[in-house]
């Protein structure tokens, strides 16, 4: 989704995957693709943006059948309740998030993620995974069908319910690639179904 926010950076990083990608800046445009991502950047802006080109419902209808991914401004968008101030959402993931929830001192910060056994990240699994964190929200509960595949300090910060995926940091700001791959993995397991 490249109406709003940092969506160069995941053009890069699906770039490296050799993953090809397409721009989306109207519905017509999701047509044929195979996942979506809704990149960081500023989440009323781009709910803003979203309801002016009139892309909210077709995002909708889009993720009722595809794999889509979102960070953090994007996982804002994806939860179905936000605080802090409360605002419209997709409602794609069963989740509660507070924006802007970390202290001043951790308002932007670099962590290091702790994955759960299920997030499969490949060869290279082994090595530590950055979480970069720009004024980003913290997930206040998740849902019953919501897992948690990484955290950090305790809090999910990468949760997956069904085919969407919301990420609390910007994986697309580092050169690893690991949690793109396994984006991109899940739209290949579902477009092969
Ligand atoms: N603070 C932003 C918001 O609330 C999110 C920041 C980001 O995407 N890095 O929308």
């Amino acid at each position: 989704m490249a109406i709003q926010g940092d969506f160069q950076a995941h053009s890069q990083a699906l770039a490296r995957l050799d993953v090809p990608f397409r721009f989306v800046k109207k519905a017509s445009e999701l047509s044929g693709l195979a996942g979506l991502i809704l990149p960081g950047g500023e989440s009323t802006t781009c709910l803003k943006f979203l309801v002016e080109e009139e892309l909210f419902e077709p995002i909708r209808e889009f993720a009722a059948g595809h794999p889509v991914f979102g960070t953090c401004a994007g996982a804002i968008l994806m939860a179905d309740k936000v605080e802090n101030p409360s605002q419209a959402s997709l409602g794609l993931v069963r989740m509660t998030l507070r924006r802007n929830a970390y202290g001043r001192q951790l308002a932007s910060s670099i962590r290091i993620l702790d994955p759960e056994p299920e997030l499969d990240l490949g060869p290279e699994a082994g090595r530590a995974l950055e979480a970069v964190l720009i004024r980003a929200p913290v997930i206040l509960e998740v849902g019953p069908q919501v897992r948690v595949l990484a955290r950090t300090d305790g809090r999910p910060v990468l949760v997956r319910e069904g085919l969407r995926l919301a990420g609390t940091f910007h994986p697309e700001l580092t050169s690893d690639t690991r949690v793109h791959r396994y984006f991109c993995n899940m739209a290949l397991d579902s477009s092969a179904e």
